[in-house]
């Protein structure tokens, strides 16, 4: 791996499926794992191609009792181009002798690419290079180009051009016994001589999908004649190209692709419209020249560059680059959720989760066009969510833990632990803290922009609703005169119940009852954020009462929050009894004890039972606020917050917590960051790794984790360069970390675009002469200052203090 590109130089089956996702295409509206064009599904490859929001749902019958699922639907496979050489089979890694193979990423221009060298059984050698893109220009295109040379021979040869609707889902083991079959054939149609389309249509959902791809073979840089020979079947179609090659000299094959489905903007019929813009322009090489220039625009927006650490800065890209491929501005029109897993595979089948927590940050500052648009997914389900709380016998709304196409909780009610083969309860429903994961996303967006057209329009309204659906789960407890909520789960899958219960649920999560003690302080003041008549009409149409209100304010006074030892904040109530776990017991027998609840399980023990957390769960609480709001709020509540509160529960939980999710890694460090630097540097990397390394041994390939990609770059902003917002002021308390010797990027606050840069001593900040919306206020080293467009300030930066309880986030 160097520089830009992330490349591999041999070919290994055993991760070939991993390289797949790691190496996939997309714009933001689809994406194509980087499959070779030549391969099928097979336990070694698996052409994916998923498009945002194209969802279906199906029904398994399991052990008699019915499971539903919706999935994320793998749609036809557009990549299929395949080589006969003199009417042999076609060719195949697995069935040739490879005398070179190097597979690429270029991560600068989102362009995968296979050089390979191979003798066949007859002794032929030849080169063939591949290259493809999905146009970050035109999202609806993509293009492959091969370059074929014959070494040592010369001959006829056939190319099979195909779209393959044949697809089902079955790019997760686990998940086999799953109906996996989305998709209904409509038809097929060519568009002249040189297109072949495809249309299917999902099962349930009804969507149409349409792909065209015009084949063109070119040598000595002028079009070929090729004898074309057509086969078409209601679920696949293909074109066979056939024609004569040289020793020595290339012959191009291109295949360009666009794609339609009934889901966007400005469609009819999807065949139609995908055939007829597939005959027109433009060409492979005006295709990715317009792809590449919109790249360039993307990294002037959203590079983040360090120097001092070549990796890190390749791995920043890398994350760079698929956090785009999945969230662009193409993103913005699909009414499109963030799945958790990317569009990279099929893990979770495409679900949107609570990770946008940690994806958003990244956008908001950047292109936060994008985030109001995943933010508007949420206030288009608004009303599923308000009917789901009415049906569990709440108020408010009540968003799904998993949420798909109509933002229904997708949850599935069995999940197959693959290491016993059981199928167990999947009780994680209960992970009710999206819901104040929602509502701070739409504060911290608005913070990031001031749009308060937004927040005038959908957010107050979600925000209010959310802190509504709080406030009737909640109950005071006269004893204790404190409000309590019973029945929900935090972050951490390990605890979804207490130890020989039947009913899921754990009593006073202390995360989730501090972020209910946040919001609904806030909740009250977003109305008076408003202008005055828009929050009148809210009030109105909600039918919000004064009562409501001093309930809200009353409950973000008195949420009980549960403690134990010395000033220890209890994960929920009850941990404290907890048995503590053989860590090293378990290490020594089973090595990698990230997933603790599926070796418990199959052991016939009970994750719930011990003092163990999958994931930053308390810990969530300093990574998401600063100490001074941290302590605000806890003193407001009546709790004491001491200045080694923060270090003393971090450290508490750490001891306990297994990282079985890597979005942990991510909280982790950002708590550290100032608290204990190398540590944080040591997570950090590890997050930064997680990915291309497969630190989860097998997860990745089933789809990259958005999370912790978006989420190491947040850590370059707000944990490293401690940017947050405070009083209206954007704050840097940075400190360079690990190796790194200069970090830079660009960023927008409140539609002012400037460029930060830091070194050891001094923290540039420097504003784009046509920032749209004029001066801000900025702070670093103990300076505040106005800056206007145009400006450029150094702020020279005091020497780091030592480690105290600061942690990272605002
Ligand atoms: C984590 C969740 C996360 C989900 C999707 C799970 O393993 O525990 O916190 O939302 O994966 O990424």
């Amino acid at each position: 791996m160097s520089g830009f590109t992330l490349t591999y130089d041999s070919f290994d089956p055993g991760r070939e499926g991993l390289r797949e996702t790691l190496t996939s295409t997309g714009n933001g509206y689809l994406c194509s794992r980087g499959t070779a064009e030549w391969e099928d599904a097979d336990g070694v490859h698996y052409p994916g191609t998923y498009v945002h929001g194209v969802y279906n749902r199906e029904t398994t019958i399991l052990g008699g009792l019915p499971v539903f699922n919706e999935d994320l639907v793998n749609l036809p496979n557009w990549l299929v181009l395949k080589l006969r050489i003199e009417g042999g089979e076609a060719i195949r890694l697995a069935d040739v002798e490879l005398l070179e193979y190097r597979h690429k990423l270029d991560i600068e221009r989102a362009v995968v690419t296979r050089e390979v060298r191979f003798r066949d059984a007859a002794g032929r050698e030849t080169a063939l290079r591949s290259r493809r893109f999905v146009s970050m220009a035109d999202p609806h295109r993509a293009g492959i180009e091969w370059t074929l040379t014959p070494q040592n021979w010369s001959g006829r040869v056939e190319v099979i051009s195909a779209i393959d609707g044949r697809v089902t889902n079955q790019g997760v083991a686990r998940y086999l016994e799953l109906e996996g079959r989305h998709l209904n054939p409509v038809s097929p149609r060519t568009f002249g001589a040189e297109v072949i389309a495809l249309k299917v249509q999902t099962r349930q959902s009804n969507i149409y999908v349409s792909q065209a791809a015009r084949t063109r073979v070119f040598q000595r840089g002028k079009l070929l004649a090729v004898k074309r020979t057509l086969h078409q079947m209601e679920d696949y179609v293909q074109q066979v190209l056939a024609f004569d090659v040289r020793q020595g000299s290339p012959t191009r094959v291109e295949k360009m692709l666009t794609f339609s489905t009934s889901r966007d903007a400005a469609t009819s019929d999807t065949l139609a419209k995908a055939g007829t813009s597939a005959l027109g322009r433009p060409d492979f090489g005006e295709a990715l020249k317009h792809h590449v220039a919109a790249w360039q625009e993307l990294w002037r927006v959203c590079d983040v560059r360090v120097r001092g650490d070549e990796r890190v800065q390749m791995l920043l890209r890398f994350h760079v680059c698929h956090v785009l491929q999945v969230c662009s501005r193409h993103t913005a029109d699909l009414d499109a959720g963030v799945p958790a897993r990317g569009l990279n595979g099929e893990a979770y089948r495409g679900h949107v989760f609570w990770d946008e927590l940690y994806v958003f940050p990244f956008l908001s500052f950047r292109i936060p066009e994008v985030t109001r648009e995943l933010l508007m997914y949420r206030y288009r389900r608004l009303d599923e969510a308000r009917a789901a709380a009415r049906e569990a016998g709440f108020s408010g709304a009540m968003f799904p833990w998993q949420s798909g196409s109509e933002g229904k909780e997708e949850t599935q009610r069995v999940h197959l632990n693959p290491l016993s083969g059981r199928w167990e309860p999947d009780l994680s429903r209960n992970q009710r803290h999206v819901n104040a994961a929602i509502f701070y996303n739409i504060w911290h967006y608005f913070q990031a922009t001031r749009d308060l057209a937004f927040l005038r329009d959908y957010g107050a309204e979600m925000m209010v609703e959310i802190a509504r659906f709080w406030a009737s789960i909640a109950w005071f407890n006269p004893d204790r005169e404190r409000y309590e909520i019973h029945g929900v789960m935090g972050p951490d899958e390990f605890h979804e119940k207490y130890p020989g219960q039947e009913e899921g649920g754990l009593r006073n999560n202390a995360y989730t009852n501090v972020m209910v003690a946040w919001l609904c302080e806030l909740a009250g003041e977003v109305l008076s954020r408003l202008p005055a008549s828009r929050a009148d009409a809210l009030r109105a149409r909600l039918e919000i009462s004064e009562q409501e209100l001093k309930r809200w304010q009353d409950m973000s006074r008195r949420m009980f929050v549960p403690f134990h030892g010395d000033g220890i904040i209890s994960q929920f109530e009850g941990y404290d009894a907890l048995e503590e776990l053989d860590w090293d017991g378990y290490r020594e027998k089973y090595g990698n004890i990230q997933r603790l609840d599926r070796i418990l399980r199959a052991e016939g023990d009970d994750p719930n039972r011990y003092k163990v957390a999958k994931q930053a769960d308390t810990v969530m609480l300093f990574f998401l606020f600063s100490p001074a709001t941290l302590q605000r709020l806890f003193e407001r509540l009546g709790y004491e917050f001491r200045p080694d509160t923060a270090a003393r529960n971090i450290a508490y939980y750490d001891q306990r917590t297994s990282h079985g999710s890597t979005l942990s890694l991510i909280t982790h460090a950002g708590v550290l960051a100032v608290l204990d630097p190398d540590s944080s540097w040591e997570r950090f990397l590890v997050a930064l790794n997680s990915d291309v390394e497969d630190v989860q041994g097998g997860t990745t390939r089933e789809g990259i984790h958005m999370g912790v990609m978006a989420g190491t770059l947040d850590l370059m902003q707000r944990a490293y360069l401690g940017m947050e917002i405070r009083d209206e002021v954007l704050v840097f308390n940075p400190r360079l970390p690990g190796p790194i010797q200069e970090l830079s990027f660009a960023m927008q606050f409140r539609r002012t675009p400037l460029l930060v840069t830091l070194s050891k001593d001094w923290l540039t900040l420097v504003l784009h002469p046509e920032g749209a919306s004029g001066p801000i206020m900025v702070g670093a080293g103990g300076e505040i200052r106005e800056l206007c467009p145009g400006d450029r300030h150094m702020f020279r930066l005091s020497p780091a203090p030592p480690a105290g309880p600061r942690a990272a986030r605002g």
